[in-house]
């Protein structure tokens, strides 16, 4: 069985004729210890998708349909229940450590809470376990008693990366974890978050703007356009090989390394995303689509399986219903 199963989920903010939509229909699973990339750029409704899957959205959202944790739905379990699977079942790490860590507090302690509420771990117990966690993603157990500010930013993300291991969690939600750092950092931290997840089998969703990132890291990669799911397969396969012309668009974005025509290749998309509040009939590609008939104004074609476990949802992809 699948770990983390979402079926048909929509998620709106707001209601009314003003509601605007941010995740619509999307379909998806991750089966134990394996790693799923979302991509897209700003504003897809990957972040979105991403809370959702820890009920962390605001209020304003409205949801419908499913996300099963290891058969459990997340959207209608009781608040109880919830903050039990919060750190134990699922974790997150978020974008940008500096925002989501607390600045008045030691990381040992921020690092301890989740052990002390869901665990009811012992001081003793729990002071021991972040001395086995910071060593696990490469601090120093004395790194304990530092404050955030008194940690690089890598420091920090790593921090991150171990109260999200804190509780043994199935399942790690990472959103961006590693835009803010300078390239060299961010290559040592996405190695460590793979290694550390495959070695305690534990489940990954990676959430990123960049797909040269997420097919080095993932196992599968999804690809959002205006809160859909657009294509999704095999990393490599739609890395190298997308079969809708906005993945081809976003793995055309960034260089290869070793590739020197790639290097040439003209970089990045023209135009914006549009508008969630104004999306466009038809495909919602269309009008940034280089590909795109007359047909594409109107249809919005739906995912269809283009090869064994790669779908795409385009009018020149044919392939059987998905
Ligand atoms: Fe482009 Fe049409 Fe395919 Fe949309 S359906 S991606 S507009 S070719
Ligand atoms: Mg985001």
């Amino acid at each position: 069985m699948s770990l983390l199963t979402i079926r048909d989920l929509h998620i709106t903010y707001g209601a009314g004729p003003t509601a605007v939509p941010a995740v619509r229909g999307v379909d998806l699973t991750v089966d134990p210890g394996r790693k799923l990339g979302i991509a897209g750029e700003s504003g897809c409704g990957k972040s979105t998708l991403a809370l959702a899957m820890l009920r962390l959205l605001p209020a304003t959202a409205r949801l419908s349909g499913e996300i099963l944790l290891d058969g459990e739905d997340v959207l209608t379990m009781k608040w109880g229940r919830l903050r039990a699977v919060r750190w134990a079942g699922a974790s997150i790490v978020f974008q940008g450590a500096m925002h989501s860590l607390n600045a008045v507090h030691r990381v040992g302690d921020q690092i301890a809470e989740p052990l002390l509420v869901h665990r009811q771990a012992s001081a003793a117990a729990a002071r021991k376990r972040v001395g086995a966690l910071l060593e696990q993603v490469g601090l120093p157990p004395s790194r304990a008693s530092a404050y955030p500010h008194e940690l690089s930013g890598g420091q920090r993300q790593r921090v991150m990366i171990a109260m999200a291991l804190a509780c043994d969690p199935r399942l790690i939600v990472a959103d961006e974890p590693t835009t803010a750092l300078d390239v060299m950092i961010q290559a040592q931290i996405l190695r460590l978050l793979e290694r550390l997840v495959t070695e305690q089998d534990i489940s990954l969703v990676m959430i990123s703007h960049d797909l040269a990132v997420l097919a080095d890291t993932c196992d599968r990669l999804a690809v959002m356009y205006a809160g859909r799911i657009v294509e999704e397969g095999p990393a490599r396969d739609v890395y190298d090989a997308a079969r809708h012309p906005y993945g081809r668009a976003l793995s055309a974005a960034f260089p290869r390394i070793g590739d020197p025509a790639s290097r040439l290749a003209p970089r990045g998309l023209p135009g914006d995303p549009p508008d969630p509040a104004a999306l466009p009939p038809g495909c919602t590609f269309h009008p940034r689509c280089p590909s795109a008939l007359e047909t594409c104004r109107s249809e919005d074609p739906p995912l269809v399986q283009a090869a064994p476990g790669h779908r795409a949802a385009c009018v020149l992809t044919p392939g059987s219903p998905a």
